[in-house]
């Protein structure tokens, strides 16, 4: 997803669990996995290429970070940690098929409103049919510039990030679900991330 959004569904899930100060470390974090040192050669950051178990154990790393880091006393590394971990979180709704999979069970006249979205149906996630885009380098880095898109689009097959993503509302009318989708999602984390800590590193981790 484009900046921007990441920034919106970070804020929207989490402003109330966090303080200001380290909403924004969270969020600096996120934003920081799309620079291009976090593109190319990390699937596992962005759930691409069907790096579906690469980008499971990318969470789950950051995640244990978090615990050693407040059990060190370090509330900055454990907030760093978590931001690059919703960054993954929120990617996965934006760059594989799970929206489309998940509408796909209503007609196309039918769609409930996004807020609806379930993001954690089993039958979806772990299903055979799962899949994200492939990125098609080097023709798939001009995609990225905005004039040169409509030329290279059809340069580029179907399964490519470029014609799969869900980044940006120019993509469509899914794109609103896999941003409700991954608001949802950044709770869960949230959740999931305290639910092992005692009360000090929760506070630790907020303030
Ligand atoms: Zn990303």
């Amino acid at each position: 997803m484009h900046t921007k959004y990441h920034r919106l569904i970070t804020a929207e899930a989490l402003q109330s669990r966090f303080s200001p100060t380290a909403l924004e470390i969270i969020i600096a974090a996120n934003l920081g996995q799309d620079a291009l040192r976090g593109q190319i050669g990390h699937d596992e950051f962005h759930f691409d290429s069907n790096a579906f178990a690469a980008s499971r154990e990318y969470i789950e790393r950051n995640r244990a970070l978090i615990r050693l880091a407040l059990e060190g006393g370090d509330g900055t590394s454990a907030q760093k940690a978590f931001g690059r971990l919703t960054h993954t979180a929120q990617d996965f709704y934006a760059h594989s098929n799970y929206v489309t999979r998940w509408l796909a069970r209503f007609p196309d006249n039918g769609w409930p409103p996004p807020e609806e979205i379930d993001p954690f149906d089993g039958s979806l996630l772990d299903g055979p049919g799962l899949r994200s885009g492939k990125l098609y380098y080097p023709l798939e880095a001009l995609s990225f510039i905005p004039f040169l898109k409509k030329i290279v689009l059809p340069l580029l097959p179907r399964d490519s990030h470029a014609w799969m993503n869900l980044d940006t509302p120019e993509q469509g009318p899914k794109f609103p679900y896999a941003i409700a989708a991954a608001i949802k999602r950044t709770r869960y984390e949230y959740e999931e991330t305290i639910r092992s800590l005692s009360d000090e590193m929760v506070l630790l981790f907020c303030r």
